[in-house]
């Protein structure tokens, strides 16, 4: 990645290789990297104003979005068997994976209403108890036989799914706390869990260019360019991808790509590139 970067006191980088060497170059430095941004979360509040940085109220906005995004990707993919006559046949059984899902807040809002299964990934042990409690079978707003499955203490970098488990992977704020290689790793592993058709959705914060560090809770915001090269060296391709609407202006801008392990037989949707970290967040 040749753009240069930023970090949160302003200090400029000249690429990317200069600050992963600086931040996770050293022996046992990544490992300080990943335990400052787990101890940072440790100390957040488990409710959605918490998970969301204090941006509690883009909440619905973010749910909508993701909603009207999802729907039409699962309507393209999987036709046949979602619109299945009942009598005597039974539709395709979906089953999401939500990873770094925090308090299940992705989950309870938007993944049990499309999925029959939602496994749940989370390193953080307050924010995934409070997501086993928000997900408790007794929620009466979850549709019947929709249901939170299991609840996997594990950071991304450390997860390997089970092989062709989920139809979708979906992956929202917080894939900017991995380092580049371990990001490349996940992906290129969490492939197996997809089923045929299945697809990752990677929801984030976008940088106008380049990157910018959050030295606070070790994170990175990418540039849109910056995600593109690393899609690249996952093997995977942009099915579809659309920019999140009405987000207040201070933070960065947002974007949701669908991505598969197959290359799009369509041209993939465009959009512009504008600045955004690992939840929403004021631009520096
Ligand atoms: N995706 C959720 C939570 C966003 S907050 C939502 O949209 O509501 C960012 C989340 O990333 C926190 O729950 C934090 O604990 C988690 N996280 C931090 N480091 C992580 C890592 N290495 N792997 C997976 N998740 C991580």
């Amino acid at each position: 990645m040749d753009s240069n970067g930023l970090d949160s006191d302003g200090r400029e980088f000249r690429n990317a290789e200069e600050m992963w060497r600086e931040e996770v170059g050293e022996e046992g430095s990544k490992s300080q990297w990943y335990g400052t941004a787990i101890r940072y979360w440790e100390k957040v509040d488990a409710t959605v104003d918490g998970v969301l940085g204090g941006y509690g109220h883009v909440n619905d906005a973010d749910i909508a979005a993701s909603d009207a995004f999802l729907t039409s990707i699962l309507a393209e993919r999987f036709p046949a068997q979602r619109d299945a006559p009942t009598a005597g046949r039974t539709s395709r059984h979906l089953v999401a994976l939500d990873c770094g899902s925090g308090i299940g807040r992705v989950t309870k809002n938007l993944l049990l209403r499309h999925f029959n299964e939602v496994d749940l990934l989370e390193p953080v042990p307050h924010f995934l108890e409070a997501a086993r409690v928000n997900l408790a079978p007794e929620d009466l707003t979850v549709p019947e036989m929709h249901r939170a499955a299991n609840f996997y203490c594990v950071p991304l970098q450390d997860f390997t799914p089970d092989a062709g488990r989920y139809d979708v992977i979906w992956v929202q704020w917080c894939i900017g706390h991995l380092a580049d290689d371990d990001f490349i790793s996940f992906f290129k592993r969490a492939k197996i869990g997809l089923k045929p058709g299945g697809f990752f959705v990677l929801k984030e914060n976008i940088a106008r260019t380049g990157f910018v560090l959050d030295k606070e809770d070790k994170s990175i915001t990418r540039s849109d360019q910056y995600f593109k090269e690393l899609f690249n060296q996952c093997g995977l391709y942009i099915y579809t991808m659309k920019d999140q609407k009405g987000f207040p202006d201070e933070l960065f801008a947002v974007k949701m790509y669908a991505l598969t392990t197959e290359m799009p037989r369509r041209p993939t949707g465009k959009s512009k590139s504008k600045r955004l970290s690992n939840r929403p967040a004021i631009i520096q």
